[in-house]
């Protein structure tokens, strides 16, 4: 990436990483931003100290009462123009997704189509924020349900969806009146830099006032900040299950709401009767994609007895074209991990794989030589392992995926994609139609999302995006998620004469 491709996204080489609009300032440490596609240094980005952190909070508190008072389609004008905008970024912002997190250049356009996306469906929201009319049991009584803006909403993202995921939250929290709080990854405080001056260049033209969106940069320990804030009565927390457990128990302390977007442990159950040309096409993407680093890649294929053999040779085969370098060049299928950290996780999980029992169909190694100096480049895997052992058990965010034989009917791969304590995204392959409703049913796939002939990446922001168990509850994006960043209010009105009571009780003196 150039530098001035760069500077177009007022991207320079010291940044501050604190904004209450457009209005940057940080006293913090500065924190290195290196891309893992070549290892150069992106950026340096000061961190935000508990001072600044202050600052931010007052500045959104004044804020917060006159973004509320605008009409609700007004701010969605607002969102709209942001999307505009992102529009006309797109592909430079897309490239900056790509560099600094290091998915294709393909997947980095896609997730800042994402975004715009899903300002369009907030636009549409903001006309819709609906409330129930009642018929209340008292004569001449009115009873009705409204939505009012949350107030103040932080917003904790990681590393894989740089963007998307904040814009999912922010269009969605804009529009219901709520002033946001972004606590980007350390890993990509560039993209997140990049997205609020975009943002924060629109609210300014409209002449808005500061702190409807802000910006904080850091690590955990910035998080835990928002966490522990009673000022902040949603905090929106996207990352892993260790994360959610600390900020669900933080947050609960204070009997404020979090919603928790957290790992998965996906699987794809290949039936007898399953296609497997479009099986293997959905396992390859959904395992291999973004290098293993989405929370919905494919960790785990649950294979029929029947066709485990056809799926193991056509999965080797297919794993032997893979071309594994710069994602920004669009011959290659996979791009680095995020970095040496994640490199270590990948070997391990491969040692663990071993000692447990496990045999490689594909092994694999980290990559070394020219268009790898990074050291972030791996080699993706498959192993054939039994559902229940420990390392299947956990997400391991890496090209690892899990090869699991089942007998029997449909019911038994049902109880394996269930035994596993995340509950993210499913998949079944299958041309059975009755196979196919028995996972969709009650007792089939227990998992937020649950995909019949798709593999289990690549969701549309239309329906509500998230997990049970372990993935932690939360909805995001479409359908009704934009009621988790309001408060409702139930109103009854009397336009009687008298104060009858509810219950029929009576109350006379
Ligand atoms: P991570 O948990 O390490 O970090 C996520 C964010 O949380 C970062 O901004 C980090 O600074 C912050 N954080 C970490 N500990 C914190 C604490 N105690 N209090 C407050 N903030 C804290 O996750 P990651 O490595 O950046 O991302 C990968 C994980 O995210 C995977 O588990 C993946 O499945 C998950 N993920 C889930 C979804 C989803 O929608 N379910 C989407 C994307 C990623």
């Amino acid at each position: 990436m150039t530098n001035k491709e760069l500077q177009t996204l007022g991207i320079t080489d010291i940044m501050d990483g604190t904004s209450t609009g457009d209005n940057w300032f940080a006293q913090g440490e500065r924190v290195t931003s290196t891309s893992p596609v070549d290892g150069r240094a992106i950026a340096q980005v000061v961190s935000t100290t508990k001072k600044d952190y202050e600052t931010v909070l007052k500045t959104a508190e004044q804020a917060k009462k006159k973004w509320a008072e605008i009409p609700a389609p007004k701010r969605g004008e607002i969102v709209r123009q942001f999307g505009e905008q992102l529009r006309e970024l797109k592909p430079i912002l897309g490239k900056l997704v790509s560099y600094e997190m290091g998915k294709s250049y393909q997947e980095g356009m896609g997730e800042v189509q994402e975004m715009i996306d899903i300002c369009d469906f907030a636009v549409g929201q903001s006309r819709q924020l609906y409330g129930a009319t009642i018929h209340s049991e008292r004569p001449l009584h009115r009873m009705y349900e409204q939505y009012h803006p949350i107030g103040i909403v932080a917003i904790i993202s990681a590393f894989n969806f740089p963007v998307a995921v904040w814009s999912w939250n922010a269009a969605l929290a804009l529009v219901c009146g709520d002033v946001i709080i972004w606590k980007a990854s350390e890993k990509t405080p560039c993209c997140a830099i990049a997205c609020q001056k975009i943002l924060a260049k629109v609210l300014q033209k409209n002449q808005l006032p500061e702190g409807i969106s802000s910006l904080i940069t850091g690590d955990a320990t910035v998080g835990r900040w928002l966490a522990e804030d009673v000022r902040i009565p949603l905090v929106s927390a996207t990352g892993s299950t260790r994360m959610g457990r600390q900020v669900a128990t933080t947050v609960a302390n204070r009997l404020g709401r979090s919603l928790l977007e957290l790992g998965g442990n996906n699987a794809i159950i290949v039936t007898p009767d399953a296609d497997l040309k479009m099986t293997i096409i959905g396992a390859v993407f959904g395992a291999v994609g973004t290098a293993g680093q989405r929370c919905t890649s494919t960790r785990r294929l649950i294979v029929h007895e029947d066709v485990y053999e056809q799926v193991k040779i056509a999965l080797s085969q297919a794993y032997k074209q893979i071309k594994i370098g710069d994602p920004l060049n669009s011959k290659n299928h996979m791009g680095p991990l995020i970095d040496h950290q994640a490199v270590r996780t990948y070997q391990e999980a491969l040692a663990n794989i071993k000692d447990q029992g496990g045999s490689f169909l594909v092994s694999g190694s980290v990559l070394k030589g020219h268009g790898y100096e990074s050291g972030c480049y791996v080699e993706p895997v498959i192993a054939e392992v039994e559902n229940h052992w420990e390392i299947v058990q956990r997400e391991t965010f890496a090209p690892i995926l899990y090869l699991i034989k089942y007998s029997g009917d449909i019911t038994q791969a049902i109880a394996l994609q269930n035994a596993v304590p995340q509950g993210l995204s499913s998949a079944i392959m299958t041309t059975n139609l009755r196979e196919a409703e028995v996972f969709l049913s009650q007792n089939g796939s227990d998992c937020g999302i649950a995909n019949v002939n798709i593999g289990t990446s690549g969701a549309e922001i239309g329906g509500a995006f998230g997990g049970e168990k372990e993935t932690g509850g939360g909805r995001e994006s479409g359908s009704d998620s934009w009621k988790a960043y309001m408060r409702r209010q139930t109103n009854t009105i009397n336009y009687s004469t008298s104060l009858p009571l509810a219950q029929g009780i009576t109350f006379d003196f």
